[in-house]
């Protein structure tokens, strides 16, 4: 299998081709070794960060923003964000509080303050 992919790591947007033959994964047009990573890391193992916004209970109409502390794999977004819908959390919340922990690995923190 060979897939063409840019890579997003940073503004420069290489061009990559990545061919998985079985057990083998071979990156080209990568213009650093971040690039071969993220390149093999995308075809074998995808992960994603999640960015949402939770619903704060004592506060009306106020969400608070979340993501997850480090990336999760990409087909587990969507069970995350049905525990993350199912979610209230009390005012007050400070970036960085967990608000989900343990979940796929990592966790869920605020990434923003309400007082
Ligand atoms: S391969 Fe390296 S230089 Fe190219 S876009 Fe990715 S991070 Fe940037």
């Amino acid at each position: 299998m060979e897939r063409n992919l840019t890579c997003i790591i940073c503004p420069r947007g290489c061009s990559l081709t990545v061919t998985v033959d079985g057990e083998n994964t071979k990156v080209s047009g990568h213009g650093c070794p971040k690039g071969e990573k993220y390149g093999i890391d995308e075809c074998v193992n995808p992960v994603r960060t999640v960015t949402s916004i939770i619903r704060v209970d004592n506060r009306e109409d106020t969400m608070v923003s979340v993501k997850t502390a480090d990336p999760i794999p990409k087909g587990m977004i969507f069970e995350l964000m049905e525990i993350i819908r199912a979610t209230k959390v009390s005012a007050p919340v400070y970036i960085g509080d967990v608000i989900i922990e343990n979940v796929f690995g990592t966790s869920v923190i605020a990434t923003k303050d309400i007082k």
